[in-house]
């Protein structure tokens, strides 16, 4: 055993030499327009069907599945997420390439397969060829059921399109999610109890609740700067994620992780996999992949980590001519992590969950004391499973992972 290095992280290694990865990422690259608040790299298509970057997509990221399957990197999968942008946008296009991924992945039976849709393009034709490509889960984009605040997002849809979308999501018989978004300006308290009571009459099984972020470079940041808007207020958005903490609580959707309530049973697999440091491949421009560094060595993307790596993340640049480059894409970011540094981050992931890290993790990482200070500030519990957030520790995670971080 390598200096450092723990009985978990030797055994997690040992396993990844000889496994594939059973998570598959497919980032999809395109929106039909540019929300207000979003500072993703995504590009715009006006006619879908008819944009060649379209196809020149599909065609490519079924390329580098089928490569990365034959090499042994990734094969009898648990789970593939379709994320972006807007999976959704890819219109008759989308069913096929699920379709192709899938079957080149060999999902096994039961796998957990999600696509993310937007309401202004999904309808039930397109959830049905969805649902032929082998989609099981559709994450929809409400965002809100207010209208003024849709509009202020600068979304293309209204609260009976969203509305609509999850109703058709479910008759096509996906497992439903929704994502929902809190501190808006404009947005009241009472808007924000509606959308969530909505949430629940829709039957959702799954409910994402983010607070909004004022990002550099978007539209609603440049408004906020020229005076033209009101920026979002931290303290409102608090109180509202406790509001949501309540009435989804109440109605049995469990908080499994900060920002993620699902009836129990009914969890993101695939997104449940990074926070406990399952290794995973992403493909499409800006996807990013973890891994131990032989798994990584087999992708043929030309990464070399010095020795004493055990993990490795890295990044495929934005643009489809990043994407074309070798076997995943031209890289714009390396990190090769030590052992104690993955076994940090995996105590900075596990702390996302509800269910938190067990001490012996935490003192295997070296970051026991680091944990016992934060509950002496009563930011996490310790219970005889281990330690996790708490109260305002819900609110305030991103000091508590800062200080964890800071430890590797
Ligand atoms: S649909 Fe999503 S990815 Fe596309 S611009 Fe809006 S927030 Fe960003």
């Amino acid at each position: 055993m390598s200096e450092g290095r723990t009985p978990e992280r030797e055994r997690d290694e040992d396993a990844s030499a000889e496994q594939r990865i059973e998570h598959l990422y497919v980032h999809v690259p395109f929106c039909c327009s540019r929300c207000a608040y979003c500072d993703f790299h995504t590009l715009t298509i006006d006619d879908r069907a008819a944009d060649p970057r379209v196809q020149r997509f599909c065609e490519r990221a079924v390329e580098v599945v089928v490569e990365q399957a034959e090499r042994g990197v990734v094969g009898d999968v648990e789970t593939v997420y379709f994320g972006g942008g807007t999976p959704s946008a890819l219109a008759g296009a989308l069913g096929p390439l699920v379709e192709r991924i899938v079957s080149a992945v060999r999902a096994r039976p039961g796998a957990e397969i999600t696509v993310e849709a937007n309401p202004d393009t999904s309808d039930v034709a397109s959830f049905e060829a969805m649902r032929r490509g082998g989609v099981t889960r559709v994450s929809v984009g409400a965002q809100s059921f207010d209208d003024e605040v849709l509009e202020t997002l600068g979304r293309r849809h209204d609260a009976d399109a969203a509305l609509r979308a999850l109703d058709d999501a479910r008759r096509v018989g996906f497992d439903v999610s929704a994502d929902l978004m809190c501190g808006v300006p404009g947005q009241t308290m009472a808007s924000w109890e509606r959308t969530l009571e909505t949430a629940l009459e829709e039957g959702l099984e799954h409910v994402s609740v983010y607070p909004l972020g004022l990002e550099e470079g978007t539209p609603l940041a440049r408004a906020v700067r020229e005076g033209r808007a009101r920026g979002p207020d931290e303290d409102i958005a608090a109180s509202m994620l406790e509001l949501a903490e309540h009435v989804l609580e109440a109605a049995d959707l469990a908080r499994y992780e900060i920002s993620n309530y699902a009836v129990p049973g009914r969890e993101s697999r695939h997104n449940t996999s990074y926070w406990v440091g399952a290794p995973y491949v992403g493909v499409g421009p800006s996807a990013a992949s973890m891994c131990g560094p032989s798994v990584a060595g087999r992708t043929g993307a030309g990464l070399s980590c010095e020795s004493g790596t055990e993990r490795v993340r890295f990044v495929v640049g934005e643009g489809l001519e990043a994407f074309d480059e070798g076997a995943l894409g031209r890289l714009r970011e390396v990190e090769c992590m030590t052992g104690r540094e993955a076994d940090v981050e995996d105590v900075v992931l596990g702390l996302r969950l509800a269910a938190g890290v067990t001490a012996r993790r935490a003192d295997a990482a070296g970051v026991l004391g680091a944990l016992e200070e934060m509950e002496d500030r009563g930011l996490l519990v310790r219970s005889s499973e281990g330690f996790r957030l708490h109260g305002r520790g819900w609110l305030l995670a991103n000091e508590v992972f800062g200080a964890v971080w800071a430890l590797r």
